[in-house]
């Protein structure tokens, strides 16, 4: 087993199903993923760390997390590059 960040043991969608960021991935605000998000103490380091790993993989942000969808991360990043 590989260790994650620190930060992630604090995550409120730790032990979800992987799936539910993957079911309605355009759902904003009441999908599985999303209400799991709103409640999560750590959503600023998920965001830094999908936005550094995601701009790595070739396709890009996918799916729904860190309270956002795949499209508002890309536009997050490109903004924060950017800057
Ligand atoms: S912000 Fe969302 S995807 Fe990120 S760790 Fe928290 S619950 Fe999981």
């Amino acid at each position: 087993m590989v260790a994650g960040p620190a930060w992630w043991e604090r995550a409120a969608c730790a032990g979800a199903p992987l799936e539910i960021f993957f079911e309605d991935y355009r759902a904003r605000g009441n999908s599985r993923a999303a209400v799991l998000c709103a409640s999560c103490p750590v959503t600023e380091q998920c965001l830094q760390d999908a936005v550094r790993t995601e701009s790595q993989q070739y396709a890009g942000p996918w799916g729904f997390r860190a309270g956002r969808t795949a499209s508002q991360r890309r536009s997050y990043g490109t903004l924060r590059r950017s800057a």
